[in-house]
């Protein structure tokens, strides 16, 4: 067997019938080729497969990225209301969370600077705490806005949604994640929700409405991605 290099990549020179392409797991990318096969036929074939190829280690990448779940140390990026902010973890004589000249800054009693599960928990009350006062002033907003009222706002991790309303009881549910979103996916979200009560379906109606009061509404949905609906 050899090894040859054709347009950046290796290829095996094998007993083999035909030309064999495999993306590993790890990235890498296995080429084997005929013996005597021209080269030429090989690089094009390459040539041919690079879209491919692309496409695949990119889909690899950014499933490797949403596994990684966050280990809550200096360095990492959060969001908080549409931002990216820098984590910066330090010790002290209390749990706490603050803001600080565009760093989210984590104080953590010292036994459990290195328990990513705890600090998780500090990180997580922190949002929805957050999530509480900027949700109800939402809330509070709109329901002024647009005279209507509310039996119930729930505000948790929602697993599909951003939100959700049961136009019947006059209850909304926010998921918590929202906090990490911009005041105008905020905004929208609680309006969507709101407009609910008087339009329970997605129809011409209900976006009339909505556009009325947010004629920029399409946007909101781009940034929160629709699929997370509703
Ligand atoms: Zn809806």
């Amino acid at each position: 067997m050899k090894v040859e290099k054709i347009l950046g990549y290796e290829v095996h020179r094998k007993k083999v019938k035909n030309i064999n392409l495999r993306i590993r797991p790890n990235m890498e990318i296995y080429i084997s080729a005929p013996m005597n096969l021209h080269s030429d036929y090989i690089e094009n074939f390459i040539r041919s497969k690079e879209k491919w190829i692309k496409q695949v280690l990119k889909k690899i990448e950014e499933a490797k990225q949403n596994q990684l779940p966050s280990q809550y140390l200096s360095g990492e990026k959060h969001k908080y209301l549409g931002k990216e902010y820098e984590l910066e973890v330090k010790q002290g004589n209390s749990n706490r969370v603050s803001l600080k000249e565009g760093k989210i800054i984590l104080t953590v009693i010292s036994n459990i600077f290195e328990n990513s599960d705890e600090k998780k928990k500090v990180m997580e009350k922190w949002y929805f705490e957050n999530a509480q006062k900027v949700f109800v002033n939402a809330i509070q907003k709109w329901l002024e806005i647009l005279d209507e009222s509310i039996e119930k706002l729930s505000i948790k991790p929602m697993k599909s949604r951003w939100g959700s309303c049961n136009y019947v009881k006059r209850y909304i549910n926010l998921n918590t994640e929202l906090i990490k979103r911009t005041q105008f996916e905020i905004e929208y979200v609680v309006l969507h929700e709101l407009t609910h009560l008087k339009y329970p379906n997605h129809g011409k109606g209900f976006y009339r409405y909505i556009e009325n009061y947010m004629p920029n509404y399409k946007m909101a949905e781009k940034m929160l991605n629709a699929k997370h609906y509703y």
